[in-house]
């Protein structure tokens, strides 16, 4: 039992918090907290007034509209008051609005209602005259709004001129201005590239956009409405009903809600939220609900309105989109090439239609943004089947004695050094070989056909064998035995016996091949291939430093800095050890004289050869220093052209290069 003065103290403590809330979300356009916080204290509030009415003060929030007209803008009165709508969550109180609905009205009879979805953005009011847009309107405090005509007049869905000839003196068209998602996402990309603070959600995107000085800024802002009601009319007898109304300012060109459906009694309505509930994410704007009114305008004069909300209308919200809760851990998950992802372990908390306990904080970037801590409050989005994301700290619920969270620089998993490059918002763990996290990928990529090529060592049998904790690194690949692969499910004697053939000649490669099979971040086949024939033995290129391999044909700053590291790690060190002691090796690489007549020079292969592979003869011309190229073009020196060539060599001839056949190629490599 809450005692008098306890109650009283609490209904205090509420009026000044959603105070406080309400002028951050409806005057500087920056809410602290979500709305299903500020739905529950607003009802906690409406509760206790309800029990206890002495305790209803004049200037309780809950008598009011909540906004209030910014002084640097005009200030409008509205002819009649902007409202806001009283909301219900459930189908209880849902039923129990349309009991009262009927109480009011004296009748039992089943309610027509208008229902249509509850658009998240901002009020407004256009005013007409003689068909010409001549003023628009924040709702502000519900009796003083803003003049944002001129922001206004740049939205492109709001009329400036009426069409039709039925327009009458004086009419207000009321709608709500949104931002459409797709748009609402390109800005915020947009204002985070601009280091600007992006916005928290679309509402928010369309109220600060509104709201500016500088009508310009609204004019590159993707802002549309939805017109849903009138204010003043003069000069026309009002519609006999809300859709009758929505009809005829739909024929001026007002757009509304294709939604808009007529619905007769709260089960019809029910059935309506349900499916609209359902369609919520496939909408290109953000909803929050639905609204019903009474279609009947008389019925609606009749029933009137309290305070702040008519009678005769009601918002039947949707679950929240956006809560809060604690983060409780910032942990390092290690993806499989590497990529070091911070994750917000979140106190669990149900949002969206799913309890979320995870939410990920991308990198070291965003981390800093939106200067996410242990022990902060945050407000958490999920929308659809989006993953859930950490919207922004609510810094007022900040503990004291928190830190700035920074990404490490050794990696949980493997203890290796961790490369952040400059301009890169990844940072990444540098045991490639080594790491547990990215050992399948490693030992596929080394596997691979144009690395090691290993017959027959597909994706599926590496991890199958590191599943099987058979392998953890591609050094243990050729230690494997013919009796532990056919102990594998799915395995035969005789595949097992082809693997360990297969392992066993794929030990016979080529420097530039092992190099690319080591899977240094950012070194291609083309870069090996160019530090292959530049340092020609392990040794050398182990000892080189940035400055001496940035000297290289395509070796820039990065991969340099990827290259020096990776040989810094004592765990690549011992992998690369391993494997030589196996039996890996090559044929000694030979310096390309300068003078080489292919030096240099870009070759075109062609139609099929006789005598050699594509692949054999791409890498004798790469050997003797020639670039190969997969189309032809004026940067062609020769195309070389097999049986049966076709357009690469119509092309050559066209452009005048010189084309040889298969035995001229064999005479040079000769
Ligand atoms: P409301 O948003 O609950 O409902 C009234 C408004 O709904 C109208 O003014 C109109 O703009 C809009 N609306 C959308 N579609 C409509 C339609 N088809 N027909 C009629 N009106 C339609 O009421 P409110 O007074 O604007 O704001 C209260 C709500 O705002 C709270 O429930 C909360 O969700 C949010 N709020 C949040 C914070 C915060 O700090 N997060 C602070 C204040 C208010």
């Amino acid at each position: 039992m809450t005692t008098q003065i306890e109650s009283t103290q609490r209904a205090s403590e509420l009026r000044d918090l959603i105070n406080k809330y309400n002028y951050l979300y409806y005057v500087i356009d920056n809410p602290e907290v979500t709305d299903s916080e500020y739905d529950r204290l607003f009802n906690e509030l409406k509760q206790i007034e309800h029990k206890q009415p002495e305790l209803l003060t004049a200037d309780s929030p809950t008598q009011r509209v909540g906004g209030r007209a910014l002084d640097k803008f005009n200030q409008i009165t509205h002819a009649i008051p902007m409202l806001s709508l009283d909301n219900v969550f459930n189908t209880e109180d849902l039923n129990a609005f349309d009991q009262r609905v009927r109480d009011w009205l004296n009748t039992r009879e089943v309610q027509v209602y208008a229902a249509e979805p509850k658009l998240d953005g901002l009020a407004i009011s256009l005013r007409y005259e003689q068909g010409i847009l001549v003023q628009a309107a924040t709702r502000g405090d519900g009796a003083v709004g803003e003049d944002v005509t001129v922001n206004v007049r740049t939205i492109p869905t709001v009329p400036l001129k009426l069409i039709g000839d039925d327009i009458p003196d004086v009419v207000e068209v009321r709608g709500e201005i949104i931002m459409p998602k797709a748009g609402f996402d390109a800005l915020n990309i947009k204002q985070v590239e601009e280091g600007k603070k992006p916005f928290v959600n679309p509402r928010n995107a369309a109220a600060g956009s509104l709201r500016q000085l500088d009508s310009k800024i609204t004019a590159n802002r993707p802002l549309a409405i939805y017109c849903y009601g009138l204010g003043e009319l003069i000069g026309m007898d009002k519609p006999a009903t809300h859709s009758a109304a929505m009809k005829m300012i739909e024929k001026w060109g007002c757009q509304i809600s294709p939604e808009l459906e007529l619905l007769e009694g709260v089960d019809a309505c029910l059935r309506y939220i349900e499916q609209l509930g359902e369609r919520r994410d496939s909408l290109s704007y953000d909803i929050d609900g639905v609204v019903l009114k009474i279609d009947n305008i008389q019925l609606q004069q009749r029933l009137g309105f309290v305070s702040r909300a008519p009678r005769w209308a009601i918002a039947h919200k949707f679950p929240a989109q956006e809560e809060m809760t604690v983060v409780e851990d910032i942990e390092i998950q290690v993806g499989r090439t590497g990529a070091l992802t911070p994750v917000a372990r979140l106190k669990p908390v149900f949002v969206g239609g799913v309890t979320v306990s995870n939410a990920t904080l991308h990198n070291q970037d965003e981390i800093d943004r939106k200067d996410v801590r242990v022990g902060d409050t945050v407000i958490v989005r999920r929308a659809g089947d989006v993953i859930p994301e950490v919207v922004q700290v609510v810094m007022s619920k900040r503990p004291e004695q928190t830190v700035n969270f920074k990404i490490p620089s050794i990696c949980p998993i493997c203890d290796s050094e961790v490369e952040r490059v400059e301009g890169e918002a990844i940072a990444r763990c540098s045991g490639g070989l080594y790491c547990p996290a990215q050992r399948k990928e490693a030992i596929k990529h080394f596997a691979s056909r144009k690395a090691m090529d290993v017959d027959g060592l597909g994706d599926k049998l590496v991890e199958q064998l590191v599943d099987e904790g058979l392998i953890n690194d591609p050094a243990d690949l050729f230690q494997l035995t013919v009796e532990q692969l056919s102990s594998l499910e799915r395995m035969g004697e005789k595949s097992a016996v082809n693997l360990v053939n297969a392992l066993d000649a794929s030990k016979h490669t080529r420097f530039s091949r092992f190099l690319f099979a080591l899977g240094i971040r950012e070194a291609g086949e083309a870069t090996t291939r160019s530090l292959a024939s530049h340092f020609l033995t392990l040794g050398a290129l182990n000892v080189a430093n940035e400055d001496a391999l940035i000297e290289i044909e395509d070796v820039g700053p990065i991969v340099a800095h990827h290259i020096v590291t990776f040989f810094h790690q004592e765990h690549n060190q011992q992998v690369i050890d391993r494997l030589l002691a196996a039996g890996v090796d090559w044929p000694e690489e030979k310096k390309i004289a300068e003078d080489s007549l292919l030096s240099g020079k870009t070759v075109v292969l062609t139609g099929t050869l006789e005598q050699l592979s594509r692949s054999e003869a791409k890498e004798k011309l790469l050997a003797l220093g020639a670039k190969v190229a997969g189309s032809v073009s004026a940067k062609t020196d020769y195309v070389v052209a097999g049986r049966d060539a076709g357009s690469k060599l119509t092309k050559a001839e066209k452009l005048g290069i010189t084309v040889m056949s298969e035995s001229d190629m064999l005479a040079w490599f000769n």
